[in-house]
């Protein structure tokens, strides 16, 4: 079951990537944590990189929007990937997954999450047809965490330092545990920022690996400008690739991941920059 699942997502397995489009739905602007490494932006069509799109939908515009770029690029796949946390605002993650599977029932969902506010949401999200949802996971150690994360709000109170990190991994650790315990396919995502959590690499590979998560996402951070991690240097393709091959002991790896926009559609690596702005503006007006 959970292979047959694996290989009919464009992102949990390379051959699929070949023949299956994804359609990302930019629904979820808003975020409850601040990671270093992140900048946003709603209306940008330069940048190709998560948390850049060319517009966000309302769970109505969403659907229409679904209608018309299906016509176009025939997805296989439906994801909420931000540009923010699917699960920062829940009521609108849940309204568009549910209008879409009732327009599109043989489509596959997908999500992404930092975790943090998810697992209150995992029984809904399976009813609704989710059946992959990728979790990222830059640290086991809450002293590397610090350095990672800014802030985190959770049930309407902010947390800084040690206490925020504590709270985010629990939760983090939780939602995992309720998405394997309903059956979904789950992939880690875990950013590699360097002199800051390669030494974490291992050690939530393993995790990732005891919980029962199907696959790991290791990405080479994106220095962005106006972040705390602009200075930062890229890490290089060996060091990735040398992170990987450890990480590999405890879990299986994904080598093909194209770090998409929140708007992202069509066959991973093509370019519909254009025409998916097009769309989006036409949807959002
Ligand atoms: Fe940005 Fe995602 Fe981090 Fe939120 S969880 S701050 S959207 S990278
Ligand atoms: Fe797939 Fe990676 Fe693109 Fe997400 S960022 S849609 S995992 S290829």
């Amino acid at each position: 079951m959970n292979e047959m699942l694996l290989k009919g997502h464009p992102c949990f397995d390379k051959e699929a990537a070949g023949h299956i489009a994804r359609v990302h739905l930019p629904v979820a602007p808003k975020c409850n944590i601040q990671c270093k490494y992140c900048s946003r932006k709603y209306d940008c069509i330069n940048e190709g990189r998560p948390g850049v799109s060319s517009a966000v939908l309302s769970p109505a515009q969403a659907t229409l929007y679904l209608e018309k770029i299906s016509q176009v690029v025939k997805p296989g796949v439906v994801g909420i990937a931000g540009p923010g946390d699917a699960f920062a605002e829940p009521e609108k993650t849940l309204e568009t997954l549910d209008r879409c599977r009732r327009l599109f029932p043989e489509m596959l969902f997908c999500l992404s999450t930092n975790g943090l506010n998810a697992p209150d949401y995992v029984d809904a999200v399976a009813s609704l047809g989710v059946t992959h949802v990728t979790v990222t996971i830059n640290a086991l150690d809450p002293r590397v965490a610090t350095s990672i994360y800014s802030w985190v709000r959770c049930k309407k109170r902010n947390y800084r330092g040690l206490d925020a990190a504590e709270i985010l991994l629990e939760r983090q650790i939780e939602t995992v545990r309720r998405l394997k315990e309903r059956g979904l396919i789950v992939k880690i995502n875990t950013l590699l920022i360097p002199g800051i959590n390669e030494g974490e690499i291992p050690s939530v590979a393993r995790k990732a690996c005891e919980l029962g998560c199907d696959l790991m996402n290791i990405i080479p951070l994106i220095p962005v400008k106006g972040t705390e991690f602009a200075d930062l240097k890229e890490p290089s393709c060996k060091i990735v690739e040398e992170m990987r091959s450890s990480a590999g002991t405890y879990i299986r790896q994904s080598r093909h991941c194209k770090r998409c926009r929140a708007d992202a559609a069509g066959l991973l690596g093509d370019d519909m920059r254009q025409e998916i702005s097009e769309l989006l503006r036409d949807a959002a007006n």
